[in-house]
């Protein structure tokens, strides 16, 4: 299968005041067409950094990439300049967030921002335009679309505004869309309607989805293969069953625990102990030792190599290392 986009030991360190570090530590991955792919971990972990470079919107923050490719449509985006990005970008590859108001123009109507994109990226007249424009706000659902045109960004709630962000996301059909905790901020029930909303525009478009989540709860939901990631290194990696029947990691086996069950409240659950380590502090050993409660003598002093077991399925633990069969 041809792939949609490969990201190939990905290396991005941050500019600080002793000097830098290491936020991602050579990632790999693929996204394939059609695919919705979840990153899942953390908040601090690297999910972020990793889908703004991505974007080639690293620029904008004290984070550089210093190694690896990014390939898109055989062009290795890392090396881009923002001209070319900037053709790339909310046409093939766009991205919604988890705060829609600080992405939206506070002083423009939401027509004049749909209008917007399809003017820069497609050759569509004004009239095409504003039709395809209050077409994409029908297809997000939102009622009385030819008002919803005409209104501010402050006019709308949190959850339609994101519906918005999606209908903008979505409007020139690009080949990867991603989603970087779209439904954080809402509350339950919004949450639970844009994620019914994103996978029923799954199901309709050929788009891929990198869908970037604190919440296993939601790759289960919205995601066909999920990628772990732990102080700036994939973890685990599987299709999304394998995952949640047969986890290997111990920090996966820990989210997973995490995730309420029906009827459960979420002030209960166990969390794992211990937070994650600020980029840099950890030097040697498994970045995840001094929270496993399966910690071994070699944790500490050496790190995992990433193991395949099967075809799809990748975790980096010393525990497997002389239990498992490496295919
Ligand atoms: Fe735990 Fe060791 Fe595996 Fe790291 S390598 S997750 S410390 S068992
Ligand atoms: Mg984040």
């Amino acid at each position: 299968t041809k792939k949609v986009l490969e990201v190939k030991d990905l290396k991005i360190d941050f500019a600080q005041e002793k000097g830098s570090v290491t936020v991602v530590n050579g990632i790999s991955f693929d996204i394939y067409p059609g695919e919705t792919l979840g990153l899942v971990g953390e908040s601090g972990c690297g999910k972020s950094v990793t889908s703004l470079s991505i974007m080639g919107l690293l620029d904008t923050t004290p984070g550089k990439v210093y190694g690896g490719e990014i390939t898109y449509k055989g062009e290795n985006l890392v090396i881009k300049n923002d001209e070319f990005m900037s053709k790339i970008r909310g046409n093939e590859i766009s991205m919604i967030f988890q705060e829609p108001m600080t992405s939206l123009n506070p002083v423009m109507t939401i027509g004049e921002q749909l209008d917007e994109v399809l003017y820069i990226h497609t050759n569509l007249n004004k009239k095409q335009i504003k039709d395809k424009s209050i077409e994409m706000l029908e297809k997000v659902k939102i009622p009385r679309p030819d008002e919803v045109y005409k209104s501010y960004p402050h006019e709308l709630s949190g959850g339609m505004r994101q519906r918005v962000m999606i209908a903008i996301a979505l409007a020139c059909e690009p080949k990867l869309l991603i989603a970087d905790e779209p439904t954080t901020a809402l509350d339950v029930t919004i949450q639970a309607q844009i994620l019914e909303l994103m996978g029923n525009l799954k199901e309709e478009t050929e788009t891929s989805i990198l869908f970037i989540t604190h919440d296993l709860g939601v790759v289960a939901q919205m995601c066909d293969r999920v990628m772990v990631m732990y102080a700036g290194e994939l973890v685990e990696q599987g299709d999304v069953v394998t995952i949640f029947k047969t986890p290997k990691h111990p920090y996966t086996k820990g989210l997973l625990k995490s995730i309420p069950k029906l009827g459960e409240s979420r002030g209960l659950l166990p969390s794992i102990k211990g937070q994650v380590p600020a980029p840099g502090t950890i030097e040697t050993g498994c970045k995840f030792a001094p929270r496993c409660e399966e910690a071994m003598d070699i944790c500490k002093k050496t790190s995992p190599e990433l193991l395949l077991f099967g075809r799809k399925h990748s975790c980096r633990c010393h525990l497997y290392e002389v239990t498992e069969e490496v295919v």
